[in-house]
């Protein structure tokens, strides 16, 4: 073993150090208040589920549970899978937890880290973060299009106020078998031009072919059948009426007859959620490679509580990725403010003076204010440009001398001047005058 070599972060994973952590705040603080003002209360799952649970609701054959999971055997032999996405886990609490006799639909959110084992590319990580809300126990399609509304509601409050909804229907177990059938019809002599995956797929899981990102693979798709041509009637009023609640709401969409998403789960109306940037590639109009900035996306999901062994219970949701959200909001350079910002700044002098400053510290912390100490300093200089350095608008400094009196200054930083307080007042003498505007600085 090599203990010189330097350990580093698995690959695929990052840390979030403390100057990320108000992004990441910002956007825990914004879910949680979205969630509260649409009727969502949060929910927590573990971040590992029986490897079943995934199996039977993202589906066997899709990439997720054939290529991405991270699957581990207990020494009890039970298999376990860190979870891929957040849906299934939030169904499979819903039936255990019989949330089916709370008044429907039941409104959920989560918050946390999801794991796909993927090559890393950019905003493409092995741990990465989403939030989601979940609304279980409705049918109505009104709910597809107020869910989308809440997702570009969540959007606007972090300041990305351009984005492109992509919306489709993939029907639902009635339909989708005659679309499947016309489907491998048309790729039945054209199998052999397409990627290993998709010769795979059409095995497999044929309607994951329209959405193969393979130059070659996507000219053919771009010829198949639609879905929404062979929608039933009851699949194709859906889509119908939930068009029309987006026109009610004003939301602009675009109809994307190849949006399937990864996952088996869905039924009826899938989503996506791209950033503004990403329309021209979406269109066709570009003559880019590159992907389409993903944010976010879901679906109706009727099927699901079923296959997991619950009621039939229709319900849908939305996913979205809070990597990409946040590496959207810094490049368009949304301000957010910052976590902690100091107000004072203790400095200490003297070993007295030391001792005298624990106990401040703690006058000062009970008082409200918000202070940050430099205790392991000796000299008054490199504390007050410790002090200057974080913007401060006062310093408290405790000498010898103010530690005998139980006393101690207050410097206002930018003018240097100084007065003597003693401990019992000092709270108040820095609230009142922290209340007062800071002196225009020349
Ligand atoms: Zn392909
Ligand atoms: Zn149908």
């Amino acid at each position: 073993m090599d203990k010189s070599k330097i350990i580093q972060a698995p690959k695929g994973t990052f840390d979030i150090l403390p100057t990320e952590q108000k992004y990441w705040e910002k956007v825990r603080r914004v879910v949680a208040l979205v969630g509260a003002q649409y009727g969502f209360e949060r929910i927590d799952t573990p971040i590992f589920e029986g490897t079943d649970l995934f199996e039977r609701s993202v589906g066997q054959e899709t990439d997720i549970v054939e290529k991405q999971m991270y699957t581990f055997k207990t020494k009890g032999k039970d298999s376990l899978t860190l979870r891929p996405e957040g849906t299934a886990s939030v169904v499979r609490s819903y039936i255990e937890n019989g949330l089916n006799s709370w008044p429907q639909p039941v409104r959920l959110y989560y918050v946390g880290p999801m794991f796909r084992y993927e090559q890393p590319q950019s905003e493409r990580y092995r741990q990465f973060h989403q939030f989601g809300f979940e609304l279980i126990g409705d049918s109505h399609p009104i709910y597809d299009a107020w869910l989308i509304n809440i997702a570009l509601v969540a959007l606007r409050e972090l300041g990305l106020h351009k984005t492109v909804v992509a919306i489709n229907s993939i029907g639902d177990a009635k339909c989708r078998p005659v679309y499947r059938k016309a489907l491998v019809a048309y790729y039945k002599n054209k199998v052999g031009q397409l990627c290993e995956d998709c010769k795979r797929r059409y095995k497999t899981n044929p309607l994951r072919l329209l959405d193969c990102k393979e130059h070659h693979c996507s000219e053919v798709a771009a010829k198949a059948p639609n879905l929404v041509d062979h929608l039933c009637e009851e699949c194709r009023n859906h889509f119908k009426s939930v068009l029309e609640y987006l026109d009610e709401q004003k939301i602009s969409y675009m109809l994307n007859p190849h949006l399937v998403r990864g996952l088996d789960y869905y039924t009826k109306t899938v989503f996506q959620l791209y950033a503004e940037e990403s329309l021209e590639i979406l269109s066709g109009n570009s003559n880019s490679h590159k992907n389409p900035l993903e944010l976010g996306g879901g679906g109706r999901y009727d099927m699901l509580a079923q296959q997991l062994g619950g009621k039939n219970t229709p319900a849908l949701g939305f996913a979205m990725g809070i990597e990409r959200i946040i590496s959207l909001m810094r490049k368009n350079n949304i301000k957010v403010s910052e976590l902690k910002k100091p107000e004072v700044f203790l400095v200490q002098l003297g070993e007295l003076g030391r001792k005298k400053s624990l106990t401040l510290f703690e006058k000062l912390r009970e008082g409200g204010i918000d202070v940050v100490e430099s205790f392991g300093r000796d000299n008054i200089k490199s504390q007050l440009r410790a002090a200057d350095k974080i913007k401060v608008r006062y310093a408290v400094i405790v000498g010898q001398k103010e530690a005998l009196e139980e006393a101690a200054i207050i410097r206002e930083m930018t003018s240097g001047t100084q007065e003597t307080i003693p401990f019992d007042k000092i709270v108040n003498e820095l609230k009142k005058r922290l209340r007062q505007a800071p002196p225009v600085s020349s």
